[in-house]
């Protein structure tokens, strides 16, 4: 796991993570089992590839998303790339289901949702200060509602892995956010929710490995998933 302990991150205290996340700590998130009524687990057909994507992980959102260091189309371009040098085709690909409330429920405190009906807190998560001066229904519609479908694509990667032998969901990777905070442009706790969802729903699964290639600690899993 990359590591920028001691710079980027000061330590793995409260205070210093408050420092760097989004949004006041509430405490613990409380572990729900997924609901039984979730369309993130589906099957694929056999001719598809566990290679998971869809046209709503690119953000577009009035030009402001050029205002983040991060290229917010940098996914459908991956796809690109992936389609031009034929390593797959487009009806190869995986579409995955975007996370419903009820889903995000099971890592997230309901404090920690509530608090993303602030274009705010949206703005101080994501690190793009305009997007505080919107209205929350277009923050919802432009650039939460992208993140919870790439949310629902990590989680669907957990149990393609398990069946296919490997899976690659090209959004998520929300490293920064936990159950209860948000911040580094990671709104949900995705790989927290892949590991609860595999954890609950397929057979054998009882740990799981997070390597972390990013150049950040991934503070927001650590927070989750080593107590
Ligand atoms: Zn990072």
């Amino acid at each position: 796991m990359a590591t920028t302990e001691g710079r980027a991150f000061p330590g793995r205290t409260p205070e210093a993570l408050r420092g760097y996340l989004g949004a006041t700590f509430a405490g613990p998130p409380k572990l729900r089992s997924p609901p039984q009524d979730s369309t993130l687990y589906f099957d694929i057909k056999p001719e598809q590839e566990p290679l998971i994507y869809h046209e709503s992980y690119d953000i577009s959102f009035l030009g402001i998303e050029n205002l983040h260091p991060f290229d917010s189309k940098k996914w459908g371009k991956i796809l690109a790339f992936l389609k031009q040098r034929r390593t797959i085709k487009e009806q190869q690909v995986v579409k995955p289901n975007k996370a419903s409330t009820n889903d995000l429920l099971a890592v997230h405190t309901e404090e920690y949702l509530l608090s993303l009906k602030s274009s705010a807190q949206v703005a101080s998560i994501t690190e793009v200060a305009p997007v505080a001066l919107l209205p929350n229904f277009l923050v919802r519609r432009n650039l939460l509602n992208n993140f919870k479908m790439q949310t629902g694509g990590s989680v669907l990667a957990g149990k393609l892995a398990v069946e296919r032998g490997w899976a690659i969901n090209l959004g998520g990777g929300f490293h920064h956010c936990c159950g209860c905070a948000g911040g580094g442009f990671c709104a949900f706790a995705d790989i927290t929710l892949c590991a609860y969802f595999a954890r609950d729903r397929l057979p054998g699964i009882q740990r799981v490995m997070v390597i972390d290639l990013d150049a950040h600690q991934g503070n927001g899993h650590e927070r989750d998933l080593m107590g």
